[in-house]
């Protein structure tokens, strides 16, 4: 794995697990501004092909750079900063996708804009969407929701799916785990309902922090009280990030939590479906 300080200039990536620092760095503040005035421009930590775990079918993911939470489960901390990203123009990014596009369409995959959080970008995110869906190809963005607000009610037309991270629903412990408060999230839930615009759910399991069931019950009821929430994705806590937090010198909380059991992740599972969710 590849050093802090390293420069790996591809913007295609293995996984999003490879550790990426410094890339957009020189970028000078007056054109960051810009580009995140105008979308034109934006800072990926990388793209990565292949995957089946972020929307329908098999995905192309774009994985943003810079998120204002601090979740003391993320895996992905180098994603934190937007300097740490590869500057590239829409331009670039949509011609990337398009490389993928048939394949996408043989295997009923499609786009998906993770991160960090892509809202952080939102101009140069509705641009991306906008490309792909010029291209045929099913959009899905992977958010936390905080900054659903900076999206009109017309960009939300080119975004397919949400997957929405869904973290504590008390919001003090959502507050201690994240930093931030959930109700903008919920907010945007609500907004995302009211649209009747697809949901997933994605709820990260992590024994000790986020595994009170009392808890789970309240987010589960909130879900499935949107009447737009197609599935909930309960995704078991690893540790392939640790070594990040590691490797940029942060204080890893969780260094010694170790991933939920199968019986554990199997009762999460139950508390969603009880709800009346699609649950896996
Ligand atoms: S919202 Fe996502 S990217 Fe941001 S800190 Fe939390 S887990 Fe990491």
């Amino acid at each position: 794995m590849p050093d802090a300080g390293a420069s790996p200039t591809s913007l295609e990536a293995k996984s999003p697990y490879e550790l990426r620092v410094n890339l957009g760095r020189d970028v000078p503040e007056a054109d960051v501004r810009t580009a995140l005035a105008t979308g034109d421009m934006g800072f990926l930590h990388s793209f990565t092909t292949g995957a089946t775990v972020d929307g329908p079918g098999v995905r192309v993911v774009a994985w943003t750079a810079g998120c204002q939470w601090r979740c003391q489960y993320c895996h992905n901390p180098d994603t934190w900063t937007m300097s740490n990203g590869i500057p590239v123009t829409v331009t670039k990014a949509a011609d990337t996708l398009r490389r993928y596009t048939q394949g996408l369409s043989i295997m009923r995959g499609g786009f998906t804009l993770s991160g960090g959080d892509p809202l952080m970008q939102h101009r140069f995110a509705v641009k991306l969407f906008t490309a792909a869906k010029g291209m045929g190809v099913h959009t899905a963005l992977d958010t936390n929701g905080y900054y659903g607000d900076k999206l009109t009610d017309a960009e939300l037309g080119v975004i397919d799916l949400v997957l929405l991270d869904l973290k504590l629903w008390n919001s003090d412990g959502h507050k201690k785990l994240t930093g931030m408060d959930n109700a903008p999230t919920h907010a945007f839930a609500r907004r995302l309902a009211a649209h009747k615009r697809p949901v997933w759910v994605r709820y990260v399991l992590v024994p000790g922090l986020t595994d009170d069931l009392d808890d789970i019950r309240h987010t589960a009821a909130f879900a499935a009280s949107l009447g737009n929430v197609e599935r909930v994705d309960v995704l078991p806590f690893h540790q392939m990030g640790k070594y990040k937090w590691e490797k940029l010198g942060l204080a890893y909380p969780l260094a010694d939590t170790r991933p939920p059991d199968h019986a554990l992740v199997e009762t999460v599972i139950g508390v969603f479906r009880a709800a009346g969710l699609k649950a896996v």
